[in-house]
């Protein structure tokens, strides 16, 4: 994987927002303000123009810069952070030891970041699922992926505006940990 096919996974990345930008609003609208799906499309409709593809350190570094000042909201400052952090470790081609480490830095940034753990119901359970899948050589699909998203509706929540909520927070899934897949989706190119 070089640095102009990861680019176009990241604009057809903002095609997949545009689609699912009503799927994410509704889903928290559920148990938050309603604004995630807003949030990430406005940050991926500013990434075209935005995207530095010098270099995949580059790239990532110009994802992350983008989506922390252009999403917004709690979840804008987590994914901004974790591609700067990911930006650290990416190698000019992507193969699947550096997978690893990429997911690994994800992994750690939104747990730094976000302070949270698995089962609190937020983007974590997703991206830690994941990375862990990724690490055991596991395929991880978009159907997978979606697996790790639905097991968030039977979490209560205890982060972020959806811990508000408590337990009417059940049954819902996570919009971060929806948006998440579509995120490691990308990132992992598993069909
Ligand atoms: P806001 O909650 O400020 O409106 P968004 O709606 O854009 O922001 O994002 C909400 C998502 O952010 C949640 O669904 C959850 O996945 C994620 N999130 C919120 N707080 C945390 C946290 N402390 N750690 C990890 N993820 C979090
Ligand atoms: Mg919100």
């Amino acid at each position: 994987m070089d640095v102009h096919e990861m680019k176009e996974r990241f604009i057809r990345l903002g095609e997949v927002f545009e689609d699912q930008a009503s799927l994410l609003t509704e889903l928290d609208r559920a148990i938050g303000d309603g604004d995630h799906g807003v949030n990430m499309l406005r940050g991926f409709q500013a990434l075209p123009s935005k995207l530095n593809d010098s270099s995949m350190a580059e790239l990532f570094k110009s994802i992350g810069m983008t989506l922390m000042s252009q999403v917004g909201g709690a979840s804008g400052p987590l994914y901004g952070f974790s591609f700067v952090k990911m930006a650290q470790v990416v190698h000019d081609e992507i193969d699947r030891a550096n997978l690893k480490e990429i997911l690994q830095a994800f992994s750690d940034a939104v747990a730094q970041r976000g302070k949270v753990t698995l089962n609190e119901k937020t983007m974590f359970d997703v991206i830690e699922r994941a990375r862990q899948a990724v690490a055991e050589d596991q395929t991880v699909s978009l159907k997978r992926l979606q697996s790790f998203a639905d097991e968030t509706k039977e979490i209560e929540a205890t982060k972020g505006r959806a811990a508000y909520f408590k337990e009417e927070s059940l049954g819902h899934i996570d919009p971060g940990a929806q948006s998440s897949v579509y995120i490691l989706n990308a990132l992992i190119g598993d069909e």
